[in-house]
């Protein structure tokens, strides 16, 4: 995991990141500068509880395709908490994790994106998750923001003051039309780091289900 060391305010950036692209980037380092965070920690998933059925890139990839993407980034860290922690990938594991490895000064925002945020009520043991740390929502520009706010109406006044809201032009990149766009042949430069799309073609990643290299159940 990331550096020890007195830290007030520490970022965790959980996602997939299948693959890291600069939406998540540009979110990661708005975030940063708003919140004022020391240190953003990017967390790729290991077993996502709500993607059981989904076939994901195996996790040695989307980790080194993180590590690629923060390289030049001195605020950025990339920690390996929930690809080697057996079973499904709880958030409130990993921050219980971050807790025990800076201490109860350090005040933690978990960063994601909105559409994450607006399934909360279902993760598991959202209610102490909310006590454990701040939430950053990262939505796109014109983002629907009514159903977030139904979903934040359910849940205690003092966890709804918990979740911060951030509007990230570049979040109109995604994952999924990235990996579309290799599939298809086309261009994705620019949506990433070059270092990052070098890795995507080396190693015939989302090419198709069958071709990509060692494509594992979730
Ligand atoms: P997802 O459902 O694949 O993504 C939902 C949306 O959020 C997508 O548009 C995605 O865009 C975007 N997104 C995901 N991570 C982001 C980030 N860090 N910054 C900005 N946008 C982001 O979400 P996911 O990646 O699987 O999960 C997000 C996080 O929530 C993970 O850390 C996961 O472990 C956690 N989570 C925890 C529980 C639980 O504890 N029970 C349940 C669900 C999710 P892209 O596709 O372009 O990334």
């Amino acid at each position: 995991m990331a550096r020890r060391g007195p830290v007030a305010r520490l970022g965790i950036m959980g996602g997939t990141f299948d693959p890291i692209h600069y939406g998540h980037l540009v979110a990661a380092e708005a975030a940063r500068t708003e919140f004022d965070l020391e240190v953003v920690v990017f967390v790729p998933s290991g077993h996502p509880p709500h993607k059981k059925d989904s076939r994901l890139t195996p996790a040695r990839h989307r980790y080194l395709m993180t590590v690629l993407a923060v390289a030049t980034n001195p605020w950025f860290e990339v920690s390996r908490v929930e690809i080697e922690r057996e079973g499904y990938s709880y958030t409130i594991d990993t921050v219980k994790a971050f807790r025990e490895r800076y201490g109860p000064a350090t005040e933690l925002y978990f960063i994601t994106g909105a559409d994450a945020i607006l399934e909360i009520l279902t993760w598991h043991r959202v209610n102490e998750l909310l006590t454990m740390c701040r939430f950053i929502a990262a939505t796109r520009p014109g983002y629907h923001l009514d159903g977030l706010g139904q979903v934040l109406q359910k849940l205690p006044p003092e966890g709804r003051g918990r979740i911060h809201l951030l509007e990230v032009p570049a979040l109109a990149i995604s994952s999924t039309d990235v990996r579309e766009r290799v599939r298809c042949g086309r261009s994705i430069k620019y949506l990433l780091p070059e270092a990052v799309e070098h890795y995507i073609y080396k190693n015939h990643l989302y090419v198709s289900d069958a071709e990509a290299e060692g494509v594992e159940e979730a």
